[in-house]
């Protein structure tokens, strides 16, 4: 942290913020210039926090230098991470080594469309089967899922189809039972920031897709990670689907810089998902391989059995050539930025 002493910070001012940081155990080094003063501090930041340094006379600003997560940040943790899902015997990684294809129906609706959208994804290259059993919809008035039922129907194709399961949670009082069904659990974006859930999440023992929230910026995104981390769960894969800006031609602006930003910054993996970012069938293909060249670990998209009569998001469900086309797409880009398919790969 930086303290920066306004022009005509007095000796005494500058003496006083030195004393207090060294009173809750900190080192204050004192440069002074012809102008400004400025005093690094080395020590607990949490700490200097509490000094409300801000507001001590003579002080024009205070700058953090380090950031603010710390389990989730490869400071503490240099070498990027692989998050393991799946049951033990059939576990799919997800990290930097890997391309991990995941798809499925945006939202459960009966046992044979699950089962036949599960069928399409596996015989496209997916490893993991992703499905909304819980819909945290914009409308109250719009199909919300089955719920638990959905949540047994994901269970019964899994086991038809080998596919391990990420379905989504949106409330914290449904974690326990989302955890007993799923392989992995999502947050959506619209519960980014929702902490009570992302606590009850990290204390679930299964590992997290956290979707970035659509306003939320890479820092509180990773802070959100964060929550998770500190209940002592790192198995936290982060999923970038697009924010919102200003274009109304596509559902969310894809922040493609975010995969690299993220993967500097953080040691957990990072996929995108282009069905929700561009909301247009059209857009899957390009969005997933421009994903794939900016180095993400995986994609996660909507692939649907009857998309003209989906009970969600069926304008951005692939079916038929498109998805043909996508799944070539992840057979052969990944290879040639240096990574395996995600099948090869999985450990027993
Ligand atoms: C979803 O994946 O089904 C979903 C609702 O995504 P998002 O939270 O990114 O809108
Ligand atoms: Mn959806």
């Amino acid at each position: 942290m930086v303290v920066v002493m306004a022009p005509d910070a007095t000796d005494e001012q500058i003496a006083h913020v030195a004393e207090r940081v060294e009173s809750v155990g900190g080192q204050a080094f004192v440069s002074r210039g012809v102008v400004r003063t400025i005093i690094g501090l080395v020590g607990d930041i949490e700490s200097f926090h509490g000094l409300n340094l801000r507001t001590m006379p003579g002080v024009a600003d205070v700058h953090r230098i380090s950031d603010p997560f710390k389990l989730v940040s490869r400071q503490h943790h240099p070498d990027r991470s692989t998050v393991w899902v799946g049951p033990k015997g059939h576990q799919v990684p997800i990290g930097p080594d890997t391309f991990t294809f995941i798809a499925g129906p945006c939202a459960v609706e009966t046992p044979t469309q699950t089962l036949e959208a599960a069928e399409m994804a596996r015989a496209a290259g997916a490893t993991l089967l992703r499905g909304g059993a819980f819909k945290p919809r914009t409308s109250p008035y719009a199909f919300q899922g089955l719920g638990v039922r959905g949540l047994e129907i994901l269970a019964d194709v899994r086991e038809t189809t080998g596919l391990p399961v990420v379905t989504e949670v949106v409330d914290a009082r449904d974690v326990a039972v989302v955890a007993e069904y799923a392989d992995m659990l999502q947050i959506g974006t619209r519960n980014m920031a929702n902490f009570g859930l992302l606590q009850a999440a990290g204390e679930a023992g299964k590992p997290v897709l956290l979707k970035r929230g659509m306003t939320a910026t890479i820092e509180e995104w990773l802070m959100a990670a964060e929550y998770v981390a500190q209940r002592g769960n790192l198995d936290v894969v982060l999923c970038e689907r697009g924010i919102r800006t200003f274009e109304p031609r596509t559902r969310n602006t894809l922040d493609i810089s975010a995969v690299p930003i993220v993967q500097s910054t953080s040691h957990l993996p990072v996929i995108v998902d282009p069905s929700h970012a561009g909301g247009r069938r059209d857009l899957v293909l390009p969005l997933s391989r421009a994903a794939m060249g900016a180095g993400a670990d995986g994609v996660i998209v909507d692939v649907h059995p009857d998309p003209e009569h989906a009970l969600c998001d069926g304008p951005q469900a692939l079916f038929g050539a498109d998805l043909r086309a996508l799944a070539q797409a992840v057979r052969q880009l990944p290879p040639v930025l240096g990574r395996v398919d995600a099948r090869e790969r999985i450990r027993g």
